[in-house]
């Protein structure tokens, strides 16, 4: 029998790609808060948590780091992300090939389908609602359970889980990322990884970093298979 599997999907690049609403929102976030719409210039995003890179962008600028100063960055950024979207052009927003494919094949196996991603909660919603994908994901590990990549998955992973009514052993855990930092994440809490070349690295260098496979996107043979473990 198949063993009760947990999907973690991370956002950027992976499900969507977003035509970089998200570093535009957060600039803007910046330049309200602090008049530096530059702090984020030299930080990249790939596979980073929203509270890192307010973090890092505040430590760039030289503001002092609080906890409370990250989160009202985090709500100017979110009000900034939907403005973004609202004047975001189609053409730069899109799904990618397969995504849809695959959500349909995996809820019909019955795997919990959730998100794993440096995205706070709200960013996540707003990101996906745009493309009519949230409703798809009933839980994940966002950006406002932990800074670090391999926690939020681990909270991803256990909510999954619950959705299941299995213990976290008992299920095979899938992420499906772009970046490097999803296959570390996956590896930290012993996932096995799906790495697509659809965001900013190639299939061959997420395979070269250690990924469980690794495809152009999920449109290519084998990558169904994968996902679902058949
Ligand atoms: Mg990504």
């Amino acid at each position: 029998m198949r063993r009760p599997t947990v999907l973690l999907f991370d956002i950027d690049g992976t499900l969507v790609t977003t035509g970089g609403v998200g570093r535009r929102a957060i600039e803007r976030a910046f330049h309200r808060c602090h008049g530096r719409p530059d702090a984020c210039s030299l930080i990249r995003f790939d596979g980073m948590t929203d509270r890192s890179i307010t973090r890092l962008a505040l430590q760039a600028i030289e503001v002092e780091v609080t906890e409370s100063g990250i989160d009202t960055l985090l709500e100017v950024y979110i009000a900034e992300l939907e403005a973004e979207l609202r004047a975001s052009p189609p053409d730069n927003y899109r799904v990618h090939h397969g995504v849809d494919r695959a959500i349909d094949a995996a809820r019909e196996r019955g795997m919990a389908l959730g998100l794993g991603t440096g995205n706070v909660l709200e960013g996540a919603r707003l990101k996906l609602q745009h493309v009519d994908l949230y409703r798809h994901f009933s839980f994940g590990g966002f950006g406002d359970d932990h800074e670090l990549r391999v926690e939020l998955i681990r909270r991803g992973a256990e909510r999954g889980a619950e959705k299941l009514g299995k213990k976290l052993d008992e299920c095979r855990v899938v992420i499906i990322g772009d970046t490097p930092k999803d296959v570390d994440a996956a590896r930290g809490i012993g996932a096995e990884s799906i790495g697509v070349g659809t965001g900013s690295f190639s299939a061959a260098a997420l395979r070269e970093h250690g990924a469980t496979y690794a495809f152009d996107d999920l449109t290519a043979p084998g990558a169904l298979t994968a996902l679902l473990g058949d």
